[in-house]
């Protein structure tokens, strides 16, 4: 028996949850979302940390992403209006002196995506560029014939066995797995580097990064809030979810820790991994189905964002800084939070390295790096803040793949979402969103057209 007046309950508002609530919405089912924090949109949000805006880290916008962009048209949000395409990245070697400029837009920038690829013999010599062949052909042959043994390497093994020069790995797949996913490629999973970029080879012509022009909650979020709520969805923010209720071994609810139980047929628990373990473990954690959940481990992640006299970068687009703890970073005053005269976000890596080390210790190793990149960040820096989170990511490590779930459980009303479950965009926004439309899926009993 269900009492509620909401056919799904959907714990996070993060883009799975939200995608999975677009889609239960459209198909006429009565959603109501609670999340845990003040605001919505997860890892995709910003807010205000003590007087600075701040958000998880920087975002970017694939350009060849599909399951993102078609949520957001069929919420009548505009994808090109809410984001500033870049058309070139650089990579910035820590000797204060070498950077190189790429393009990455085929169409709107031929000429810079064809010159960066066959220039910036600095950063890569010719030599090196070749190593990368055979690698780039045997992973994405791998990827389409065997992904679970692409699983077994990391992405420096990988190079390796298919004589990637060392400079090669150090400055050009370096930055692509630790500016992407945090970790070196020494940890970083050959199934997720491929994996991630196998879309775009055929996609090539769509490619382009897109920074946002604003917060997400603001530009984003909020607007896909309003599309759901048009839809009839309620969301409640500032309701964590506590436990699972049960009935006849059917999930009828969720236990909220401010008290009190809301009930629904379905259930789809939406949050990050380490979340959904805790929700899942109690009930769960002796069933057959739980066990690889359980064992799928979580990794950290850990940015600095700071607020600059003036800008610290020409232009607002992804740098890679290899050789240093910053992974990637971006200026976004121009873009994101243009209300600063100077506003810079970097991943560091590797996370585990920074997430119990002190802020003010945080900052002066960021500072020593940047002073390598030949970037004087000290003297330009008015506040920062260092954002840490231990466990909302699964682990990109080689071997996670085998322990990630379905987003369908056998426990009748209960079913996943989130950027862990099994989707090829691992994760990714646009991973989130594909778990969220397949968790629809899996309540609804059978597939979206
Ligand atoms: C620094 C950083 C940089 C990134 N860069 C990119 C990028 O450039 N491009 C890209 O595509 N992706 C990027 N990502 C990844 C992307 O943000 C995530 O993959 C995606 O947002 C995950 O969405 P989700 O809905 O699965 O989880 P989340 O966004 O984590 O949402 C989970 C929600 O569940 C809520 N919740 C947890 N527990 C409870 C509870 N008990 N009760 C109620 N609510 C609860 C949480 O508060 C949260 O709102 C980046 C992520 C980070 C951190």
């Amino acid at each position: 028996m269900n009492d509620s007046q909401f056919d799904t309950l959907i714990v996070g508002s993060g883009l799975a949850g939200l995608s999975c609530a677009f889609e239960l919405a459209e198909q006429g089912q009565r959603v109501h979302i609670i999340e845990a924090a003040p605001f919505a949109g997860g890892r995709t949000s910003n807010w205000s940390d003590a007087g600075m805006e701040v958000e998880s880290g920087f975002h970017k916008f694939i350009g060849f992403y599909e399951a993102l962009p078609n949520l957001l048209r069929r919420a009548r949000i505009k994808p090109n209006s809410m984001l500033t395409w870049e058309k070139t990245f650089e990579i910035r070697l820590p000797d204060g002196e070498t950077a190189g400029e790429f393009g990455i837009a085929p169409l709107k920038s031929p000429i810079k995506t064809i010159t960066g690829a066959f220039t910036n013999n600095d950063i890569i010599s010719p030599a090196d560029k070749a190593s990368l062949m055979p690698f780039v052909a045997e992973g994405l042959k791998l990827l389409s014939e065997n992904p679970m043994e692409l699983d077994a390497y990391s992405v420096a093994e990988f190079a390796r066995k298919h004589g990637v020069k060392d400079e090669a790995l150090r400055h050009v797949l370096g930055p692509l797995t630790s500016g992407v996913l945090f970790l070196p490629p020494e940890d970083y999973s050959a199934l997720v580097f491929f994996g991630l970029f196998a879309p775009g080879v055929p996609k090539f012509y769509k490619m382009q990064i897109g920074g946002f022009n604003g917060g997400m909650t603001d530009v984003m979020i909020t607007p896909l809030l309003a599309a759901l709520e048009k839809r009839g969805c309620r969301i409640s923010l500032n309701t964590p979810a506590e436990g699972l209720s049960l009935e006849d071994d059917r999930v009828t609810g969720v236990s909220l820790q401010e008290g009190g139980t809301l009930r629904a047929a379905n259930v789809v628990i939406a949050t990050e991994i380490s979340a959904a373990k805790r929700l899942l473990q109690p009930p769960f954690g002796g069933e057959a189905w739980y066990q690889p959940l359980g064992e799928l481990p979580t990794m950290p992640d850990v940015t600095i964002q700071l607020e600059l006299s003036e800008p610290l970068l020409p232009q607002d687009r992804v740098t890679f800084g290899p050789g240093t703890c910053i992974g990637s970073f971006s200026e976004q005053s121009r873009t994101t939070f243009p209300h600063v005269p100077g506003r810079v976000s970097m991943i560091l890596s590797p996370p585990d390295e920074f997430i119990d080390m002190p802020d003010d210790l945080v900052f002066e190793r960021v500072c020593a790096d940047a002073d390598k990149l030949g970037l004087d960040l000290r003297a330009k820096a008015k506040d920062y803040r260092v954002i840490r989170r231990p466990d909302h990511f699964y682990s990109v490590r080689p071997g996670s793949e085998k322990f990630r779930p379905e987003q369908r459980t056998p426990v009748p009303g209960l079913a996943l979402a989130g950027d862990y479950t099994r989707q090829p965009m691992f994760a990714t926004m646009e991973g989130a969103v594909l778990s969220g439309r397949k968790a629809a899926e899996a309540v609804l009993g059978r597939e979206l057209s």
